[in-house]
């Protein structure tokens, strides 16, 4: 299972971290090993002093793919769900500014939280589905799959150019604005139309 994550795919995001807007969706990978195990904490790493949480829309891949053109995209994933691509923020701009990859920030254990699935048979609309995450029990994260730059089927459609969707696979559609640090002993909790996906903790 691999989990290709999308970056800058919402507008106002971008402009919080003042980055440029791109002209086709960045892309990263991170390793399954990054997948915080289900109800687990969180535990902070040692070489960052400033984890932020992006809440994140994600798609599960239900078939092998390449090449998909983006009007058969929808044919290839049945589930979405909300997870969190946790960042080191201090170590993400060193290597931004170095111009090196983004593993290290992004890879690393517990760096991917997957919570619950939800059946796109379930959903009127993958392109407006409201969701949203709380710290600590107040929202700081707020939007729409409406305000993505690129759109769940041009996203499936657009990685599947480059790697070859697997069955499992999961597609992290990139995160709206609000991202923020966390500390030991904050909880976070993610909300996809009105449902809670998943609660961690910080440790
Ligand atoms: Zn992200």
């Amino acid at each position: 299972m691999k989990i290709i994550c999308i970056g800058r795919n919402y507008v106002d995001h971008i402009k919080e971290l003042s980055n440029e807007r791109p002209k086709d969706p960045v892309v990263f990978i991170k390793p399954d090993s990054a997948v915080l195990p289900n109800e687990q904490d969180f535990y902070i790493p040692d070489f960052s002093a400033d984890i932020h949480y992006e809440v994140e829309v994600l798609v599960k891949i239900k078939k092998v793919g390449k090449h998909i053109s983006p009007e058969f995209s929808s044919l290839y994933y049945d589930q979405l769900g909300l997870g969190i691509d946790f960042t080191a923020r201090d170590l993400q701009e060193e290597l931004k500014a170095k111009g090196l990859p983004w593993e290290k920030c992004k890879g690393f254990d517990g760096a991917a939280v997957i919570g619950s699935w939800v059946s796109v048979a379930s959903l009127e609309n993958v392109n407006d589905v409201h969701f949203s995450l709380s710290k600590n029990g107040s929202v700081v994260q707020q939007a729409s799959t409406s305000q993505m730059l690129w759109n769940i089927d041009e996203l499936v459609s657009y990685v599947s150019r480059f790697f070859t969707l697997k069955k499992g696979d999961i597609i992290f559609t990139g995160t709206p604005s609000g991202v923020g640090p966390v500390k030991a002993g904050d909880v976070l909790e993610g909300h996809f139309m009105g449902q809670s996906m998943f609660k961690i903790g910080v440790k």
